[in-house]
């Protein structure tokens, strides 16, 4: 008699997708085989069951900005999302570029215990693009990707010594590249609709010109890099270029960038304001075709939460972000359609590869921790409700395709649906 039993589903495991149980006990995934008892047993028939999914881009806000999400009700929201673990940013206040930091954020997770937190560190002392951060302790404290993310890291000399230390290290540099200078006065993409809408517009180039110039640095230094959050046709491009130079190059696009388009911003609803900015339809159908393919690796929610009161404000003042957590998955499957693996590779296991994540994102097998999830790929719902101390998400009353039911983060349940 097993703890829990998710019985019926379709299984990842290391040989392949299986219609078997899955035997949990002690945290542990302890058999994989047919007519399981288990004490709790979870419904899992029509549904894929595989490793909890991973994020490679999360603000939990903490510490500092406690209004907009803590580590508490952020990891809420990941497991609700199916998320087992979460790798958060450092633009935190103040920013984690120490050890200290670092530390008070992975141990509290834990303490709390919804997913597993994995803090990326600033590359640079209060992510102002200056002096580099504390990177030695930071890889000490368990740290793999630094990223001065919310802001480009736009210094080359700064980046370029940075890579190499990383490189050194074998860390890896992610990147927000949106060109500050070029972005300064934006607040949407420069298109037809910015110049309807009289607002200052982002031009796509200033993705491509960041992108450009960084894989330059990563031919000279040999980094690990990843493109955080691509935005643009011409930025997937560049990176499917640089794979096939042979370079150390990896990237992700949120779902709000495949979900939605600038079209969009004609509302002026500052929920649909965020950095980058959503762009083309056009940009949107590469992004898409970019996941199928796998040029674009994997799906990073860049969830980010905002207050009400922050965001209900006029466009142009309103700060930029969307939450994405509890219905990432949704939207990968809308884009990835029935390909199962394809969905836990984009979510789950290139995520952890990339993070150097240990115990996540692995395909089943016995005497592994039991992170899972249980994921209805055709479930129809609505979300109304987020467990995220925000709500400025533009999926809420939406109809969306790809349900979680069940969260497991070592064998405890962390989620399920109904419940
Ligand atoms: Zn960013």
């Amino acid at each position: 008699m097993f703890d829990i039993v998710i019985s019926g589903g379709s299984v990842l495991t290391r040989t392949g997708i299986e219609q078997i149980d899955v035997g949990i006990a002690d945290g542990f995934i302890a058999a994989l085989g047919s007519g399981l008892e288990g004490s709790e047993m979870i419904d899992a028939s029509g549904a894929w069951v595989g490793p909890g999914l991973v994020d490679l881009h999360t603000h939990l806000r903490e510490p500092g900005e406690e209004w907009k999400e803590d580590i508490a009700t952020g990891t809420a929201a990941a497991a609700a999302g199916g998320y087992t673990a979460v790798v958060a940013m450092p633009n935190t206040v103040p920013a984690i570029d120490n050890a200290q930091i670092a530390f008070y954020v992975s141990e509290r997770a834990r303490r709390i215990g919804y997913a597993d937190v994995f803090p990326a560190g600033a590359i640079t002392m209060g992510r102002l693009g200056e002096h580099m951060a504390h990177i030695d302790e930071l890889w000490d404290a368990g740290v793999r990707i630094f990223t001065d993310d919310g802001t480009s890291l736009d210094n080359a000399a700064v980046l370029r010594l940075a890579m190499d230390y990383i490189a050194n290290l074998g860390g890896v540099v992610a990147q927000h590249a949106v060109d500050s200078t070029l972005s300064a006065h934006g607040c949407m993409h420069e298109g037809t609709v910015s110049s309807r809408l009289g607002m200052y517009g982002i031009p796509s180039e200033a993705e491509e010109i960041v992108i450009a110039r960084d894989l330059a640095l990563v031919r000279l230094t040999g980094v690990r890099y990843h493109v955080q959050h691509v935005s643009t046709a011409r930025g997937v491009e560049l990176v499917a270029a640089a794979k096939a130079d042979g370079l150390p190059v990896t990237c992700e696009v949120t779902p709000h960038h495949l979900t939605f388009d600038h079209n969009d911003v004609e509302t002026t609803d500052p929920d649909f304001k965020m950095m980058p900015p959503l762009r083309s339809e056009t940009d949107r159908e590469a992004l898409r075709e970019g996941v199928r393919d796998g040029v674009i690796d994997i799906v990073a929610t860049d969830h980010a939460p905002h207050a009400a009161r922050e965001k209900e404000v006029p466009f142009e003042h309103a700060p930029n972000g969307v939450t994405g957590l509890e219905w990432a998955a949704s939207v990968a499957v809308e884009t990835i359609g029935d390909d199962m693996a394809r969905f836990f590779e984009a979510l789950s296991m290139t995520p952890a590869s990339i993070g150097q994540i240990p115990a996540h994102g692995l395909a089943l097998a016995a005497d592994q921790p039991a992170h899972l999830v249980v994921f209805d790929p055709v479930a129809e719902w609505t979300p109304e409700t987020t467990r995220s101390r925000s709500r400025n998400a533009p999926y809420l009353g939406t109809q969306r395709t790809g349900s979680v039911r069940a969260t497991l983060l070592s064998g405890k349940i962390t989620y399920e649906a109904g419940s």
